[in-house]
Parts: C-alpha cells; sequence; structure tokens
C-alpha cells in the first residue's frame, strides 16, 4: 500500500474535492470567479482560509481569496501594526527601532 501525505481534516469536506485544481491556480491575472464561487458554498471555507494564510500558502486561491486578499489579511492579522510613536509610556517621539524613539532606544540598549 502506499502511504499518502497527511492532509488537514477538514479537506475532507473540502467542495472543491476532485474540482480541476487548475481553476484554483489561474495565475497572474487570471479569472478567480469559477473558484471563488466553489469557496463561497463550501463548508469548510473557514478552516481552508485559515490554514492558508498560516501555511504561507502564496498561490492559488484559497478560502474564497486571492493571493492578494489573503496577503493582505496577513498583514491585518498577523502582523502586528506598527507603533507610529515611541512605546515609551508618555513619549510621543516618532519610532526608530524596535517600535522606540532613538532615545529610548539607546537607553534601552544601555540597560
Ligand atoms: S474554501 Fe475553496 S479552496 Fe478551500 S477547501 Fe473550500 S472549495 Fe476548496
Ligand atoms: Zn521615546
Amino acid at each position: 500500500m502506499i502511504a499518502l501525505p497527511e492532509r488537514p481534516n477538514w479537506q475532507q469536506a473540502a467542495a472543491c474535492r476532485g474540482v480541476d485544481p487548475d481553476l484554483f491556480y489561474p495565475g497572474r491575472g487570471g479569472d478567480t470567479a469559477a473558484a471563488k464561487a466553489i469557496c463561497a458554498v463550501c463548508p469548510v471555507v473557514a478552516e481552508c482560509l485559515q490554514y492558508a494564510i498560516q501555511a504561507g500558502e502564496r498561490l492559488g486561491i484559497w478560502g474564497g481569496q486571492s493571493e492578494r486578499q489573503r496577503r493582505q489579511a496577513r498583514r491585518h492579522f498577523i502582523r502586528p501594526p506598527r507603533p507610529t510613536v515611541c512605546t515609551f509610556a508618555g513619549c510621543t517621539n516618532k519610532p526608530y527601532a524596535a517600535g522606540r524613539c532613538r532615545r529610548h532606544h539607546r537607553e534601552q540598549e544601555r540597560a
């Protein structure tokens, strides 16, 4: 018997099982409507999207979202927003490194 690579459980219920995978990898500028229409009725769309974002899947439609949409989601959910002012309590200077202003960064380095 051939051992199949392990797949996440939710894929058992995927609406795209048995569908031509090319549909989900339309390439740059390709038509994503057909794939997204399948994802729209998929019972595991949330699991699929979460998996793709966490696994850093760069190519193809996952969880009803294109590469670009997932890139934006990753930015929002995984990378914390950059501070616009120094994170040192009460300081309003612009961040320099590690979210601290030049002065507080240097103080932290010396400490
Ligand atoms: S959300 Fe789309 S890509 Fe993901 S399992 Fe469902 S149909 Fe397939
Ligand atoms: Zn500061």
